[in-house]
């Protein structure tokens, strides 16, 4: 007689950090602010470089939507309170994996004892936080990169032949009226560009693509959901001119507008064929005005390069936002209010401002910290808020001058957002006259 012994499926439930842990600066997927309820010039400074709330769009855990979507006998766990997330870990899973960035690194840890207190045998680890010094002694398992293909063989014994693409909406108040959403698409997972201060390098140096019929598949749901606007999610979108072409037909095919990340060298000279697909509105990283910092960063722009694109994207009604580094080894504190100037010029709708993180998986990590030029070993700190580092021109408090500076007073006028929150600030401070002025008013 022959017996078939089969291996009992693993109990997997993926989680996101709690969403205490998640900072402000960073996506808060689902949170209303409301600037007059703020009681702090601190808190209104935070608020004030949040992407969401500036943008009006919420990031839902995209990577764990995958994983579900391809691994269908998983449990995920979306940005929970640690109640929720205590009272999950107790209904009897054999694995807890956790995504995290490395600024959650201590939280991870923390929800790795509650599971395991709650009798989870194993807790695997994902996302670029698993490149966190000390990480493999925290957890059983961890994977670099995107890990779909790799756990559908572990947890279910399968293989994915082609990643199937799950059906997210967002809403998305900047481009959209209150109650529409938009959908995400993702077109290729990674990116192909090498830029210095950029882990995506590390975390995934090959590209993946989806494939033309899942991506089609997707929107003619969208479509079918009502949907009219996209959130293309890529880390760089267009960086795969005959895939982006095909995926550019299907948009229009489908009436989409559309919004994506990418490059000004992508962009440059193409926004009105883009146009023509219904390319509506851009997040490209501007990351400095400063030539010598784009060269050392190899970022393949130059301040010329941004100025030319922004007024083609303004010219063809594209609305636009960008994200912006303080604190890059070239800058200096009167070269930066310079390069504030420049980019208070340019017609740039959102601006996020990031102080230079040296994160851990980045080689110029190991060379400051051989150096003694790593100040910070709290992982909290490592979420482009704080300064982890010493600059070899500025102080710690310059930077962080600058920094507030910068939030306060590098803004486009059509920001009805951060206007609101600008005045919020002003209302605090002369609410209460013992206050003491913000950086930026020194
Ligand atoms: S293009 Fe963007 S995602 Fe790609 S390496 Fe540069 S900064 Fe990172």
């Amino acid at each position: 007689m022959d017996f078939i012994v089969k291996k009992k499926r693993k109990k997997v439930l993926l989680s996101t950090v709690p969403m205490p842990e998640i900072s402000m600066v960073n996506q808060v997927p689902g949170r209303k602010i409301d600037p007059a309820k703020i009681t702090s010039v601190e808190e209104c400074i935070k608020i004030a470089n949040n992407e969401s709330f500036l943008g009006g769009r919420s990031q839902p855990a995209i990577g764990l939507r995958f994983l579900k979507e391809n691994i269908p006998s998983v449990d995920i766990l979306e940005f929970p309170e640690w109640g929720e997330f205590n009272d999950a870990t107790k209904q009897g899973y054999d694995v807890l994996g956790i995504s995290f960035y490395t600024t959650n690194f201590n939280a991870a840890v923390k929800m790795a004892g509650i599971a395991r207190e709650n009798g989870v045998r194993e807790v695997w680890a994902g996302n670029y936080g698993t490149f966190t010094p000390g990480a493999s002694s925290h957890f059983d398992k961890i994977f670099i990169g995107y890990p779909d293909r790799e756990l559908k063989s572990l947890i279910e014994n399968e293989k994915i032949d082609a990643i199937r693409h799950p059906i997210i909406t967002t809403p998305f108040s900047s481009v959209l009226p209150a109650g529409e959403e938009a959908g995400y698409l993702f077109t290729i997972k990674g990116c192909r560009f090498k830029c210095e201060f950029c882990c995506t390098k590390i975390f995934s140096p090959d590209i993946d693509i989806l494939s033309i019929k899942e991506i089609e598949r997707a929107l003619a749901t969208y479509k079918e959901m009502g949907i009219r606007y996209i959130n293309i999610g890529d880390e760089t979108f267009l960086q795969h001119r005959t895939h982006a072409r095909r995926v550019l037909e299907l948009l229009k095919k489908y009436g989409m507008k559309w919004f994506c990340s990418s490059r000004v060298d992508l962009i440059t000279g193409n926004v009105r064929e883009l146009a023509r697909f219904g390319f509506d509105s851009v997040y490209m990283g501007i990351e400095s005005m400063n030539d010598a910092n784009l060269l050392d960063q190899k970022k393949g722009q130059s301040s010329d390069k941004i100025y030319r694109v922004f007024s083609e994207l303004r010219e063809n009604n594209v609305s636009t936002s960008g994200t912006y580094i303080l604190g890059l080894p070239n800058d200096t504190v009167p070269s930066l209010k310079e390069d504030l100037d420049k980019l208070s010029r340019l017609p740039v709708n959102i601006i996020i401002f990031i102080i230079f993180t040296p994160y851990p998986e980045l080689p110029i990590y190991g060379e400051w910290l051989t150096g003694g030029l790593i100040t910070s070993h709290n992982w909290d700190e490592y979420d482009g808020l704080h300064v982890v580092f010493r600059h070899p021109h500025m102080s710690r408090e310059e930077l962080m001058g600058i920094y507030e500076y910068a939030i306060c007073n590098v803004y486009s006028p059509y920001n009805y957002n951060k206007r609101r929150v600008l005045q919020r600030i002003k209302k605090l401070q002369n609410s209460r006259p013992g206050m003491p002025a913000m950086a930026h008013e020194r």
